[in-house]
């Protein structure tokens, strides 16, 4: 047996709990993982990603050196010639030689500077990535405003929060997390909605538990699943999928009807409420019972435990924001809290909880289409001003493209040039199959990646970037909290931290393009990278890597010496006054009807994360091999199948076949089917419907059909992998 010879403080790659991780090692072998008991987030406990999912690092698969595509003539753009004479295609590992990092530096940045010069700079386009550290996120979006010239800069927060991030923003101003997830404790009321927190942010929904069952937290779960926490529930709402709007709603009513707002907070603290409150009043219980199914005297009990509770919070996840109206269903929310004044104070709150480990950060980073790092305005002058002055080169003043909108326009040809870190869209756009159609038009596809995912398979290049454990840098957390992660050992193979892949893609970038005027990208450590965001960004500008040696500081940080924020909104909101807003109830996109009966919603399960690429590399997939979808016994004998039967599940845009598991856990009418598994790709069923203000797809909703398929069929599926 191997003994340690070192124990690393780092942060956990996976959620956006941000558990501490200690890890045990000798030389290049992690040993294993623990948290201490004493940190502020974990108290002693990780859950098995954190506790077991690292070895990924290890797997055979890694890209550990640079690669080129065996079928480009990489001298052939030089020449004015395409650079393949074939379309794009997927292709197999073989495909790809060995390059060297110069060569596949060169090609990247060759290919980069002939699109600007040739198309101009919207016609590139970059996907961020929520795994990767603060640092290397503020410098790929860094690299596309100040040397190329375009805000065609998204990733993922764009399937997942953004209906919450944009009425957060439209109504209070920020879009944060209000609160800190251990303040679950003083909650007397909680309502949790959309969130299969128990498998999706595991520390926190034992904090959840340990508060229903220990300190009297009393707990309103409302969810068309029964999810693990009902069992700790005083209450469950199962609401049918997509009528959030009406449930929540016909709460307002009821606060309203029975007097329960708190007026002194309405009156000082909001705004649009008398044209919100005449909006509520068509929202009665009874109406929203008819719509969600929910029983009114339900809808009426849940609203007076929270109106009437001490300290009331409100915790949310993907189930609310990814809808074609998730920016009103979060809106419902918000109502609720400046309703009741459930806001602004400890114990109270907002609470999003983000889905990736470093979502929040990539996101303070700027990796975004209309916000400059720290969501700072692109459309005014004085804020450009301000970036142009450290970048020396103006910013773009005017919004970039979303991810959804950057897939569309592979398709039509708008964007020739393509960067993506990390992130793999062929497994996260809706519609799969049309997004595989709309990449093949692309010029030019590099991803910087651990492994050649489903999007890499279309790449021209691939560098290979270094892990969590090989590199430092920072990840901030679903509550704000920005914390370390530490290099382990040294970079496997020729593998680079990403920072400085972007940092020397940059400097050669600014030659060809010949800039006179050039940014700074001489980054000896990512803790430069920090400080100079830190320049820029008023919440960011009291952090340094040494004082983030504890347990991190909560954002926002204003001056070296501030301790960090807990809560926020005490006094104001970063708008002024918190904004009410005048709601209808609209159905979603695609009912399901005589053709396609269930309603299909998607999500994840414990043991994997997102795309699947790191956890699917790791004894994780051990536990959880493969696909399955889930479907009410009452609707099992409509298929008809039985619990381990292979079936075929169809909607309008595609269909996957994979294993049925029986089970109460989904309700009549409803089937889940974890989006995880790339051999039968949930995606490929999803509708590409947007929400018209925050461009989110419909993921949670889509109408279709289940039929029994044969084993062989299933066999070809699990082959696929
Ligand atoms: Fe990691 Fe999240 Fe599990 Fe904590 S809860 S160990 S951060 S995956």
């Amino acid at each position: 047996m191997l003994a340690e010879d070192k124990v690393t403080a780092t942060t956990c790659p996976f959620c956006g709990v941000g558990c501490r991780l200690n890890l045990h090692t000798q030389g290049n072998q992690i040993l294993s993982a623990t948290t201490p008991y004493d940190h502020v987030v974990s108290r002693g406990n990780l859950c098995i990603k954190g506790r077991f999912g690292w070895d990924f690092i290890y797997h055979p698969d890694r890209v550990l050196k640079p690669l080129i595509r065996k079928d480009i003539d990489v001298g052939a753009p030089l020449r004015g010639r395409p650079l393949r004479e074939r379309p794009r295609t997927q292709a197999a590992r073989d495909d790809w030689r060995e390059a060297t990092w110069d060569e596949a530096l060169e090609l990247v940045t060759d290919r980069f500077a002939a699109t600007v010069k040739q198309h101009g700079p919207d016609a590139t386009a970059v996907f961020c990535c929520a795994k990767a550290t603060n640092e290397d996120n503020y410098a790929l979006q860094k690299m596309f405003r100040a040397v190329i010239g375009t805000n065609n800069i998204d990733h993922c927060t764009r399937l997942c929060h953004a209906g919450s991030v944009v009425a957060l923003q439209l109504a209070l101003g920020s879009s944060a997390m209000s609160n800190t997830a251990s303040e679950i404790y003083q909650n007397d009321v909680a309502i949790i909605t959309g969130s299969n927190t128990a498998e999706t942010h595991p520390i926190i929904a034992l904090q959840m538990k340990d508060a229903a069952m220990h300190h009297g937290t009393q707990i309103i779960v409302a969810d068309p699943r029964r999810v693990e926490m009902v069992n700790f529930a005083a209450l469950w709402l199962c609401q049918k999928p997509g009528t959030d709007v009406p449930l929540f709603s016909a709460m307002a009513h009821v606060i309203l009807a029975e007097n329960l707002y708190n007026k002194p907070f309405v009156a000082e603290r909001t705004e649009n409420f008398d044209a919100f409150a005449k909006s509520m009043q068509d929202f009665t219980p009874e109406f929203a019972e008819r719509i969600s199914g929910v029983p009114r005297d339900d809808i009426v009990r849940a609203a007076r435990m929270y109106a009437t509770a001490k300290r009331g919070a409100i915790y949310w996840a993907l189930g609310i924001p990814e809808h074609t109206h998730g920016t009103e269903n979060a809106m419902a929310l918000i109502h609720l809290a400046l309703l009741t004044g459930h806001i602004g104070k400890e114990g109270t709150g907002l609470n999003p909880l983000r889905g990736q480990n470093n979502v929040q950060g990539a996101s303070d980073a700027g990796a975004m289409p209309w916000d400059y790092p720290g969501y700072q305005k692109a459309d005014d002058p004085a804020t450009v001003e301000k970036f142009r002055a450290v970048w020396h080169h103006a910013p773009p003043p005017q919004r970039g493209l979303s991810t959804t909108e950057i897939a569309e326009a592979w398709q039509t040809g708008a964007v020739k040039s393509m960067y993506v870190m990390g992130e793999n869209p062929l497994m996260s756009e809706p519609n799969l199959r049309h997004a595989h159609h709309a990449i093949e038009n692309l010029e030019f596809l590099v991803c910087q990646d651990l492994f050649i995912n489903e999007t890499g398979r279309y790449a021209d290049v691939i560098l290979p970037g270094a892990s969590w454990a090989e590199k430092d840098g920072t990840f901030t957390n679903t509550d704000r909290r920005v914390q370390r992660v530490r290099k382990v050992f040294e970079p496997f193979g020729d593998a680079r931290a990403d920072w400085q892949i972007i940092s020397e893609v940059a400097k050669r970038l600014e030659r060809k393009l010949e800039r006179t005027q050039t940014a700074f990208w001489d980054y000896k450590h990512p803790s430069e990278i920090l400080e100079e965001m830190g320049r820029l960004v008023p919440s960011y500008a009291g952090i340094t890597y040494d004082r983030l040696e504890g347990d991190g500081l909560q954002w926002p940080v204003p001056t070296r010496d501030h301790p960090g924020t807990p809560f926020l909104f005490e006094k104001t909101f970063p708008r002024g006054r918190g904004k009410f807003f005048s709601l209808v109830y609209e159905v979603s996109k695609e009912q399901p009807d005589d053709a396609y009966p269930f309603i299909l919603t998607t999500g994840r399960v414990l043991y994997h994360w997102h795309g699947g690429t790191l956890t699917r590399h790791s004894q994780l997939d051990f536990a959880m091999p493969e696909p399955l979808v889930e479907i009410n016994p009452a609707d099992a004998p409509r298929v008809p199948c039985k619990d381990g039967d292979a079936v075929r599940v169809s909607s309008r845009r595609g269909s996957i076949v994979l294993r049925a598991k029986v089970t109460e856990k989904a309700a009549r009418g409803v089937v889940f089917i974890p989006f995880h598994f790339a051999e039968a790709a949930a995606n490929v069923l999803t509708i590409d419907a947007l929400d018209p203000q925050a461009k989110i797809p419909e993921y949670k909703i889509c109408a279709v059909k289940i039929e029994p398929a044969t084993a062989a069929e299933l066999e070809q599926t699990l082959q696929a992998t």
